[in-house]
């Protein structure tokens, strides 16, 4: 039987390859999920925006919008969509870009030692149900081949910075259905077993 993984790539995402990464330092240890939101333009589901922002495919004068974010080179590792397919942009042995400036538990640089996660969303708007079932199978398969030691947000690692994935994410339902809990140190989520 083959394994859920090949390399860094789950085989049950979507794979749509962006060129925005490079590698993580030697011997880093990829011990965070990163949750973000994002939809292009904001707040319209459904597109390609997000995929075109990520593999450089973007027209920046498709929408008033876009010219905001012109010439931005990022990606994540992983984005679910509103019903819940997985798509895959980075392996995920390799560091993709989308934390920026950002701590967790006093240490820098998150895209160094994390795998980033975008929901298909908009910060104060919630998330539907395929998301988080999706998301706390991801997680699970992630720890299969890296130590995660904690869930948190993009606006908990940079904080005043960033406010994504928002209020209208639901952490205590995230964490119900992981079996995990509040981490007061991170701001997000860590394991039960971590906690002892
Ligand atoms: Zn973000």
């Amino acid at each position: 039987m083959k394994g859920r993984w090949d390399g860094g790539w789950l085989r049950r995402a979507r794979r749509c390859p962006s060129p925005n990464f490079n590698e993580r330092p030697a011997g880093t240890a990829v011990r965070l999920a990163l949750i973000h939101s994002i939809s292009l333009p904001p707040g319209q589901y459904g597109g390609d925006g997000v995929e075109r922002l990520f593999t450089n495919r973007l027209d920046w004068d498709a929408h008033p919008y876009f010219q905001t974010i012109r010439g931005l080179e990022v990606s994540a590792h992983f984005m679910v969509r509103r019903d819940g397919e997985l798509v895959q942009f980075v392996s995920c042995d390799a560091r993709a870009w989308h934390a920026g400036a950002s701590v967790w538990h006093d240490q820098p640089g998150c895209n160094d030692y994390s795998i980033g996660i975008e929901l298909e969303g908009l910060e104060g708007e919630t998330f539907d149900a395929p998301q988080y079932e999706v998301l706390v199978g991801l997680v699970s398969d992630l720890r299969t081949r890296y130590p995660i030691e904690g869930a948190v947000g993009h606006e908990h690692v940079a904080a005043g910075r960033k406010r994504d994935p928002g209020p209208g994410f639901d952490w205590a339902r995230f964490g119900a259905r992981l079996g995990w809990i509040e981490d007061p140190a991170g701001g997000g989520l860590m394991p039960r077993s971590a906690a002892l």
